[in-house]
């Protein structure tokens, strides 16, 4: 018998095996990722002018680009402890219903309340705000994720959380909301009235439903305007991909306990955190040029940042207080269809991974909403777990590349980051059921009138 047909469904690390470092990708890459410039001088960011922002240890993370190992802190290792390590799960009921000879595995980071993998960075932001001293953080949140992760963090550390809910999910995910409540947050529907940048919106736009843009450039004002606050934000940012490593660690080290070796590496890509995560230290032998790997970003077709957009200098939120990153953009103005329920919404896209994917070392694929529905419908019927919309984006292209495998022979190890379940999105499965749902991409003229309003700095 081979070694390989011993793979149990799941492989759990012990507790002991959870990383204590995190990996920074940065370390090993030849070229950079681009620095942030101040929107106004054009100059880079440097650590002074970040502080009334973010955490100080943070800022010191996100401008680290040569340091391979960063210690994670023993108080967050803690943390960890309770929901990880997540397992990494051999899809032998989704291989056998493919008939694929393709051997498919999954890293699942649903298990937690918060849903998501965003718990792993939401506890190192808190843990620094808090060993700063602070009172407080702010932040934004789309679908509510996030927010939750946040406040399950907060709660944790004993740290007031002040989340701007995008106005449309606060009305619609009521659930999300009471979540967030249940662990301490204070919640508030964006645009609002109690900043300058949400009276102005308001103003502007009477009766707008919010958006992910706009809810950053009020938690930001938020942030910098209240003594002993500071911004913390979900996704984009190298810190975060820092943070997310802890799942690419834990994979890899699964694997290798098996000896597996994946040959294609899936994930989805909102602001990029989970992907850039999932790949790292597979990424880090790739460009030390010790292994080869596929690596597959997958986006929706109703928000193509990778597939469609430019690398250039942009605004990070709609009301361009942010500094400027450089990343594959739409624009900051870009808002996706309403009829977008598959979440990764975000303009941009994480500036490590906008130069890695500019570079040539990963491929990027837009698939469209129904077809993700389709997958993820699938997976749950084989699999049983029910999975968020966004992570059925990586759902879709694992399923397509075992089918190929199908029709090749080939025996290809194929892995995928699972990264969280879907019961608050069930108005977008009830549509997609309801046969409500349908396909909207962006016309090329939309795209242009959006990326044609780039800021001229740093461009
Ligand atoms: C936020 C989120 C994503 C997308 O964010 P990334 O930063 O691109 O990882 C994907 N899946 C789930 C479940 C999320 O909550």
């Amino acid at each position: 018998m081979s070694k390989e047909s011993k793979i149990p469904y799941k492989i759990y690390l012990k507790e002991s095996e959870i990383p204590s470092k995190w990996y920074n990708l940065r370390a090993d890459m030849k070229n950079k990722p681009a620095p942030f410039l101040n929107p106004g001088t054009g100059q880079p960011m440097s650590f002074d002018d970040l502080r009334p922002v973010f955490c100080d240890e943070l800022i010191k993370q996100e401008l680290d680009n040569d340091t391979a190992y960063i210690d994670i802190p023993q108080e967050i290792q803690d943390f960890y402890k309770m929901y990880r390590p997540a397992p990494l799960v051999r899809a032998y009921c989704l291989e056998k219903t493919l008939d694929t000879p393709a051997h498919i595995y999954y890293k699942f980071e649903g298990n937690n309340t918060s849903g998501s993998h965003k718990l792993n960075s939401a506890i190192a932001q808190a843990y620094y705000a808090k060993k700063q001293g602070l009172k407080g953080v702010t932040t934004e949140t789309g679908a509510g994720q996030w927010g939750t992760a946040l406040s399950m963090a907060c709660a944790y550390l004993g740290l007031d959380c002040k989340v701007y809910m995008v106005k449309v999910s606060y009305e619609q995910k009521p659930f999300r909301r009471e979540v967030m409540r249940t662990y301490g947050a204070s919640v508030t529907p964006s645009p609002s009235m109690e900043t300058n940048i949400g009276r102005k919106i308001n103003e502007e736009f009477p009766g707008t439903t919010g958006s992910l843009g706009c809810a950053i450039s009020e938690a930001v004002e938020a942030a910098t305007s209240t003594e002993d606050y500071r911004y913390v934000l979900g996704s984009v940012l190298n810190q975060v991909l820092l943070h997310q490593s802890v799942i690419g660690l834990e994979a890899k080290a699964a694997l290798d306990q098996y000896e597996v070796v994946p040959d294609i590496i899936i994930g989805c890509a909102g602001g990029g955190s989970n992907l850039g995560g999932l790949i790292a230290p597979f990424m880090g032998e790739k460009l030390r040029g010790e292994k080869d790997y596929r690596i597959i970003a997958v986006e929706p077709a109703s928000c193509p940042s990778f597939t469609r957009g430019v690398f250039a200098y942009d605004f990070a939120d709609t009301g361009m207080v942010c500094p400027l990153a450089k990343m594959y953009t739409l624009g900051s103005g870009f808002i996706p269809s309403p009829n977008h329920a598959g979440g990764l919404r975000y303009h941009g896209m994480s500036p490590i991974l906008s130069q890695l994917y500019h570079d040539g070392y990963m491929e990027a694929v837009s698939v469209e909403q129904t077809s993700v529905f389709a997958a993820a419908e699938q997976f749950a019927r084989t699999e049983g777990i029910l999975p968020a919309p966004e992570s059925s984006h990586a759902i879709r292209v694992a399923i397509d590349e075992a089918l190929k495998c199908k029709e090749t022979g080939e025996e290809k190890n194929i892995l995928f980051g699972l990264t969280g379940t879907g019961y608050f999105d069930m108005v977008a499965y009830e549509k997609y059921h309801n046969h409500e749902m349908n396909d909207q991409v962006p016309t090329d003229e939309e795209l242009q009138k959006s990326i044609a309003n780039l800021p001229k700095v740093g461009n």
